[in-house]
């Protein structure tokens, strides 16, 4: 697959029941579909998030992004207060891209809370 951000080739690091693939290039994180359920189990691959947080952060601003399954553009989820999150999320599949190091950030302790409600149920 492609990368919606930065086109790089992806790998598949985890296929189980959320596939996450990984851009070779910018190390963002493609999941297949996320949602709130989803995410206790998904919570355990955290260490597929290999990128460093600047790598990150040179596509975080990008807007238009394409979901690579639908073709449309993905929705931005996106609050600042206590704590900035923003990633993009498919409205039709539930697909979500997080940049590199996102995953490991807004699965923390301190994140964790606000990105739940971010997902789709
Ligand atoms: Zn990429
Ligand atoms: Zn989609």
């Amino acid at each position: 697959m492609e990368c919606p951000k930065c086109y790089g080739d992806m790998d598949t690091v985890v296929d189980d029941v959320v596939t996450i693939e990984r851009c070779q290039n910018c190390h963002g994180l493609y999941f297949d579909q996320l949602t709130q359920e989803l995410l206790p189990d998904v919570m355990g691959n955290v260490d597929v998030d290999t990128g460093t947080d600047e790598m990150g952060s040179t596509y975080d601003e990008m807007v238009y992004v394409e979901c690579p399954k639908c073709d449309k553009i993905m929705d931005q989820r996106l609050i600042e207060e206590p704590v900035r999150i923003r990633f993009e999320l498919c409205p039709t599949c539930n697909a979500t891209f997080l940049d590199a190091g996102e995953f490991r950030e807004y699965t923390s302790a301190g994140f964790l809370k606000k990105f739940t409600p971010l997902l789709p149920e």
